[in-house]
């Protein structure tokens, strides 16, 4: 026997997505996820993409927090992300940011075998590789994350709006979370990650470091030079009968 709750059947339709981002990020960052993939899975993530100030998408969430990058802001976004969960009935609240590829195919298949799971860097990183958390841990959130809780609550500790959830978690309701190596954000090294793994990852991101990509090490469907995100391969390879992949050559 084990410790792990009963595994239940989680579908896609189970977990709602919240999508980090801001105006001027749309044109750079969110159409690349809006052509892959999201695009296979706008059910769940199109009426929780969450924007400053303008809705790209009939559903999107124009959150009328700030646009600067503050603490404040942060957390006012995750604060909305939060109380849009509670509201959805959705079973798994997952948030990534932006720059991070979320392998739907992987993560519903995980999230029914852990309370939560998320980055190993996640006290020292600023989001960026993502988070899940299940229905019965947010309720238990509630009295420090619903409504304007979250923002008293990320003020008094003045940490990111991640930190506050790993605070409100670990710190207030004693609930360890789980550490998944799946989760994948740009302050480590995307090199390790392969392309003979990528089936199994949940997100993957992108990013530089001193100067030089720091991007997964996969030779796919594009060019670096034309897919630097290397998104764009990622989703061929997952997802061959998009429109714009290249045909698949078999022997
Ligand atoms: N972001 C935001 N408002 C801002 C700047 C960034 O909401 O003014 C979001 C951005 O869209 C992304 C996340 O915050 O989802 C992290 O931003 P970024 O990747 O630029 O920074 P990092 O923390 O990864 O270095
Ligand atoms: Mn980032």
């Amino acid at each position: 026997t084990t410790d792990a709750p009963p595994a239940e059947d989680i579908s896609a339709d189970d977990i709602f997505i919240a999508v980090k981002t801001t105006k001027k990020f749309h044109r750079s960052r969110l159409d690349l996820l809006l052509d892959t993939w999201i695009s296979r899975n706008m059910r769940q993530v199109c009426p929780f993409t969450l924007l400053q100030t303008v809705c790209i998408r009939s559903h999107a969430i124009n959150t009328n927090c700030s646009a600067a990058h503050s603490r404040q802001a942060l957390s006012c976004k995750m604060a909305v992300e939060y109380d849009k969960f509670i509201e959805s009935g959705k079973k798994w609240f997952c948030h990534v940011d932006d720059d991070n590829y979320v392998n739907m195919k992987t993560l519903h298949t995980h999230t029914h075998t852990h309370t939560l799971v998320r980055p190993v860097n996640f006290w020292f990183a600023t989001g960026g590789a993502g988070f899940c958390v299940s229905r019965g841990l947010a309720l238990k959130m509630s009295p420090w994350a619903s409504g304007g809780h979250f923002m008293n609550t990320a003020e008094k500790i003045r940490l990111p709006d991640d930190c506050t959830i790993g605070y409100i978690i670990e710190s207030v309701l004693g609930v360890p979370l789980t550490r998944s190596s799946l989760f994948h954000s740009h302050l480590e090294n995307l090199q390790q990650v392969s392309k003979s793994e990528v089936h199994k990852q949940i997100t993957l991101s992108y990013g530089m470091f001193e100067n030089k990509r720091n991007i997964i090490n996969m030779k796919g469907a594009f060019s670096v030079e034309e897919d630097p995100s290397r998104f764009k391969s990622v989703h061929c390879l997952l997802y061959p009968d998009t429109p714009w992949c290249p045909p698949q050559v078999t022997y």
